[in-house]
């Protein structure tokens, strides 16, 4: 019997994107020797590709379209894919041809040779300087507070065996994160270079904001190193700041009078390390309502409706 590979694409995009994508889906799926089946999640995607997958889950069987009833985002749209995925094998991969559908039969023959997991390696990365100047900040801050480290080089785009399918569906985690989960598994993997496309409609689905919270939610749930450093730097910055104050408060007088350069430096110091304090107290309260919405709300999404022929 064949074994079978379903496609996992979260939605959220241009609507005339969704059939150039399907057909150069179909046109490589079906040189496999696969029986293959397309989940798509569409995010309550504003640009109308409902409509756009809707006609496409009518004409093939092979076609899912789950509709969620709000934004949940990339990460819950992936976890509703693979909760759904009863396959062999998944591909995970973005719905934009950011990912192209041709390095599919790439990551499957590597796959085949006994891997779990086979990541797509981009030799090249078509975005903006701001993306690629962000995204640098994000591994930087991650790879130095987490214990699971994600190379630069790879995205979601990858393939994942039946075992982490199933590893997968039992994380329930408020701040699920695909690449994060995979690897923290620790299973075999392995990598095939892809080259990462320009984004052919609209523009990204992350703006600046969606992008820092996601970013934030990550890095503050990887690890209590991170909760560890917070509390280190809100002590010094405590104990400094009490320092500051009390010396400002004994010379106050003096200070202003004969040395107005000294008193401006303290008071822009103790207003610094104010700043230092409110911010990781933010990252403190952030951290804490991650741990609290964990236990008492793990992840959850919602669909509306599934559509299939
Ligand atoms: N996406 C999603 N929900 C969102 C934003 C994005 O499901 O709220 C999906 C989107 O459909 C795409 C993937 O996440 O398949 C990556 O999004 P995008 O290409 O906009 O991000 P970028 O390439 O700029 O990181
Ligand atoms: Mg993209």
């Amino acid at each position: 019997m064949k074994e079978s590979l379903s496609v996992i694409i979260p939605v959220y995009g241009e609507k005339e994107i969704v059939p150039i994508l399907y057909n150069r889906l179909v046109n490589v799926l079906k040189q496999l020797p696969i029986q293959y089946s397309i989940i798509y999640i569409n995010d309550a995607d504003p640009h109308g590709c409902e409509s756009e997958l809707e006609k496409i889950a009518k004409i093939d069987k092979n076609v899912v379209v789950i509709n969620f009833v709000k934004n949940f985002g990339e990460e819950y749209a992936v976890k509703a894919g693979i909760d759904y995925c009863n396959a062999d094998w998944a591909i995970i991969m973005d719905c934009d041809l950011q990912d192209k559908p041709e390095d599919i039969p790439k990551l499957y023959e590597k796959a085949k040779q006994g891997y779990d997991i086979v990541w797509g390696e981009r030799v090249n990365r078509n975005d903006s300087l701001k993306k690629k100047f962000l995204s640098a900040c994000f591994y930087f801050v991650f790879n130095r507070v987490s214990k699971v480290k994600i190379e630069k080089k790879i995205g979601s785009f990858s393939i994942v065996s039946r075992k982490i399918i199933e590893l997968l569906k039992n994380n329930n985690s408020y701040t699920f994160n695909y690449i994060q989960a995979v690897k923290y598994l620790c299973l075999n993997e392995s990598y095939v270079c892809i080259e990462k496309e320009k984004r052919l409609y609209g523009k990204s689905g992350y703006n600046i904001l969606k992008g820092i919270n996601l970013a934030l939610k990550i890095i503050v749930s990887c690890q209590s190193k991170f909760f560890i450093i917070m509390v280190s730097i809100v002590s010094l910055a405590s104990f400094f700041s009490l320092i500051f104050v009390l010396l400002n408060l004994c010379n106050y007088l003096e200070l202003l009078k004969e040395c107005h350069f000294v008193f401006l430096l303290i008071l822009f110091l103790v207003l610094f390390l104010f700043g230092i304090m409110f911010f990781s107290m933010l990252i403190l309260g952030m951290y804490c309502f991650i741990s609290i919405k964990n236990h008492i709300m793990p992840l959850q999404y919602v669909i509306r409706n599934i559509i299939k022929n």
